[in-house]
């Protein structure tokens, strides 16, 4: 398979051709002549590497709109009292309608922890997606239930690791420190290193979970974690919020990356935002996630990159607190690092995972700062096409992957079905 896409605008405002053979971009130059199956004439569009949202519930779909502009306390029980009668068919369905969004606006990579999470990789299988999938872990202390949870995350690692043509890989997710015991906390960890999979936790998205564990432990969060031996380069902690200074520092020696969800926390009203400056001086690496649909509740990451630039500006009263370059790295680069994929730049031997946007949108006109444009002007409906591991997916706004209709179709009557 090779693909040739011609002209595309970068967003260093320099044009370039891109050379695709089979998974990979094999070259780029101002002019490349080649013969390939495929060509895309990129002519007034840009070309980005694709968006990597690196903490997401893909199936939680389903529960938009349910519990809105409630006390967290409501929407909690509100979207517990659906997801405990939820089926792996209306995972599948939430799934599928999850990867139709995020394809369409220009994810090209997820990293999701839930359950039925076979139903989730054969969403993914389909839909042509890379995807970092884990089986999300939570025993409360129930030893039996422990070794449960652990069978069926290491049962989900051996059947799905480097399938679908190596798109889906697979991750050891215990929930977070507030719902997994010590010991499930280990185990994860062990495991983790067994299979060199990520480990994906929540980590101090509220401030209720710190003054917990500092009741339950004697120790703010992330010295509890690293007592646990949970920190490590292959650890991505989602939200970050409630954070020292020294909890950062130890993060960044660890070479722990941090998932950045600021829709979600501010959806819910944490009341904070991750310390962004802190975290960027201490070296940390920095990806982007979208949380689950139920709070966010799009999965778009043009959203997430200009809400967590406005909100770090705004919290901290200075305007260069975080740039538009700093957003767009978190979303490409800083999420290929976070997950270990080769993905994230365009440049040859990089995996050929692109999105081209309309640059004659009239909300991306002029081209004075194409960096800006992407971040602060851009949304989901800009993005024309998307190749994921050299296939393309959409083409001019239509999904080549999937029957969207069909998708659509089947999620609206599974979430009907799941609150009536
Ligand atoms: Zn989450």
């Amino acid at each position: 398979m090779s693909l040739l896409v011609k002209n595309a605008t970068l967003p260093s405002g320099k044009k370039s051709d891109i050379l695709i053979e089979d998974s990979l971009i094999s070259k780029m130059a101002p002019s490349i002549t080649a013969r390939t199956e495929e060509k895309i004439d990129a002519s007034g569009k840009i070309a980005l590497p694709g968006l990597i949202n690196t903490h997401t519930h893909a199936a939680m779909t389903l529960f938009r709109g349910i519990g809105e502009d409630a006390t967290l306390h409501d929407w909690l029980a509100a979207v517990r009292a659906v997801e405990v009668k939820v089926t792996p068919r209306q995972i599948r369905a939430g799934s599928a309608l999850a990867t139709a969004e995020m394809i369409r606006s220009g994810t090209t990579c997820f990293n999701d922890m839930y359950f039925f999470m076979d139903e989730v990789a054969e969403a993914v299988q389909e839909s042509g997606m890379r995807a970092v999938l884990g089986y999300s872990m939570v025993d409360m202390g129930d030893v039996g239930k422990r070794k449960s949870e652990l069978k069926i995350c290491e049962q989900f690692i051996k059947d799905w690791q480097g399938k679908a043509d190596g798109r889906i890989s697979a991750s050891v997710p215990p929930h977070s420190l507030y719902l997994c015991s010590k010991e499930l906390l280990a185990a994860s960890e062990a495991l983790s290193k067994k299979y060199s999979v990520p480990l994906h936790i929540h980590l101090s998205e509220t401030r209720k979970e710190v003054f917990d564990c500092l009741s339950a432990h004697k120790l703010r969060p992330v010295p509890y974690l690293d007592s646990l031996g949970l920190l490590s380069s292959r650890t991505i902690a989602a939200h970050c919020v409630w954070l020292t200074k020294e909890e950062v520092r130890l993060l960044a020696n660890r070479k722990v990356s941090a998932s950045l969800c600021p829709v979600s926390n501010m959806k819910l009203a944490g009341g904070a935002i991750a310390p962004l400056p802190e975290i960027q001086q201490l070296g940390m690496n920095v990806s982007l996630g979208t949380d689950g649909s139920a709070s966010n509740d799009s999965l778009s990451m043009f959203e997430t990159m200009k809400f967590l630039a406005l909100s770090v500006k705004n919290a901290r009263w200075d305007a260069t607190a975080a740039t538009a370059q700093q957003m767009l790295f978190a979303a490409t680069e800083g999420g290929a690092a976070a997950l270990g994929i080769n993905a994230g730049a365009l440049a040859a031997g990089k995996l050929a995972d692109i999105i081209l946007l309309d640059a004659r949108a009239p909300n991306l006109v002029p081209a004075h700062n194409i960096a800006a444009n992407l971040v602060y002007s851009a949304h989901a409906g800009n993005v024309t096409d998307s190749i994921i591991n050299g296939k393309v997916v959409m083409r001019e706004r239509k999904l080549l992957t999937l029957d969207e209709e069909k998708v659509v179709e089947r999620a609206q009557k599974e979430a009907e079905r799941l609150v009536a």
